[in-house]
């Protein structure tokens, strides 16, 4: 007699209070996976997408699983010590329909949650890439291995509109170079979480921004320390440095394969409604702390587990990482009027090992770079950029 053959896939959070392996009949495997770009995605991430697959039986129990409700049909679940989003389901019951006995309610694993997605999800559509405006990360992860053709739907897939790599929305012309290259308008740039309870501006770099001891490795012998602060970057450093992280850390963290990371003066951010010139703290709002090591402290939504924040206490306390997936510009989803991103260098690259999503990413930078690479500053900036 032969057993089928089954394959151990594992979803945890950093933390551990969440932590389920099941076993999947291998037939079952891939898992069929979609990436999102929707703007209620990617403030509930903090990142610029969001991937999942189906996860092939119920909603696992755990008292560490907080849930929000995301939509009329949609339930999210992150861990409520850490803030790793997990799963999310799609029921019947919220809508206040009635409900069918016989449909069971079906529930999606986050992609950066599972310890491995090689062979384990197969990724099949973009959705929503028309919410971005400038395409967001769409247009970097657009040759996923394994997959023949990826659908992009610009909208819902019921839409059947598809936008090619490479897309903007009517009247947005603009390109990474050319956005970096420009003079900018607005003097703040708002940021929030899906549900509003984390809401926070930046402004503009000034003076105190383009003080080096806000890095305080400055000090150590081995650091190198650069011509220019490193956090800030175009021509008139008048943006935030900017570049994705595929370190574990940030992708248990956040649920999401791949992370961006903006680097900003502590004073540079302002909660809403906080007087001009109070000390930034991570105590407003609803944001949770999570103390992941003695060097880092991840800060989260309470309410809704987006990731919002990385603070490196004794580095650089004060220069923090501000999850980009939550700035709102009219330029669309990457905020290039705001953000300079270094697309020459993905931070941790080793770590990603053979995700299909970094995979993805690493091809697609390489694409992106020979067309609208920001070389510039990149050689000397991309050695500060370490963290964990
Ligand atoms: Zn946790
Ligand atoms: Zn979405
Ligand atoms: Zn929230
Ligand atoms: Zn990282």
């Amino acid at each position: 007699m032969s057993f089928p053959s089954t394959t151990i896939i594992t979803a945890r959070c950093p933390c551990r209070a969440n932590d389920f392996s099941i076993a999947v009949p291998s037939s079952e495997l891939p898992l069929a996976g979609s990436i999102c770009h929707c703007d209620s995605c990617r403030h509930l991430t903090g990142c610029l997408f969001f991937a999942a697959a189906k996860w092939p039986y119920t909603l696992p129990q755990s008292p560490h699983l907080k849930s929000f409700s995301f939509s009329d049909s949609l339930n999210t679940y992150f861990c409520d010590i850490c803030g790793t989003q997990i799963f999310s389901e799609r029921v019947k019951a919220n809508s206040g329909q009635q409900t069918d006995a016989t449909e069971t309610n079906i529930v999606y694993v986050k992609s950066g949650a599972l310890e491995e997605t090689e062979g384990v999800v197969k990724y099949e559509t973009h959705l929503c890439i028309g919410d971005t405006t400038d395409g967001g990360v769409s247009d970097w992860i657009s040759e996923v291995p394994d997959t023949s053709m990826m659908k992009r739907w610009k909208g819902m897939t019921e839409q059947r509109e598809q936008v090619p790599v490479g897309w903007r929305a009517q009247g947005h012309s603009t390109t990474t170079t050319e956005a970096n290259n420009s003079g900018h308008g607005a003097d703040k740039i708002r940021g929030s979480c899906k549900c509003g309870g984390v809401s926070f501006h930046i402004t503009r770099p000034d003076a105190k921004s383009a003080d080096w001891s806000l890095d305080l490795r400055q000090h150590k012998p081995e650091y190198e320390k650069p011509k220019e602060p490193w956090w800030l970057s175009g021509p008139d450093k008048d943006k935030y440095t900017t570049n994705c992280c595929c370190c574990a850390s940030c992708r248990f963290a956040s649920g999401v394969d791949f992370v961006s990371w903006t680097f900003v003066p502590s004073h540079n951010i302002r909660p809403a409604g906080d007087a001009e010139g109070q000390d930034w703290s991570t105590s407003f709002g609803t944001l949770k702390t999570y103390a992941s090591s003695e060097r880092s402290e991840w800060c989260f939504c309470s309410k809704c587990g987006a990731m919002c924040f990385l603070k490196l206490n004794g580095e650089r306390p004060n220069v923090v990482d501000v999850a980009s997936g939550l700035l709102w510009s009219e330029e669309g989803a990457r905020a290039e009027d705001w953000l300079w991103w270094l697309t020459e260098k993905i931070s941790f690259d080793e770590e990603g090992g053979k995700r299909p999503l970094v995979e993805a990413l690493r091809s697609g930078l390489k694409s992106w770079n020979e067309v609208h690479g920001n070389k510039m500053q990149f050689e000397e900036k991309a050695q500060h950029l370490g963290y964990k």
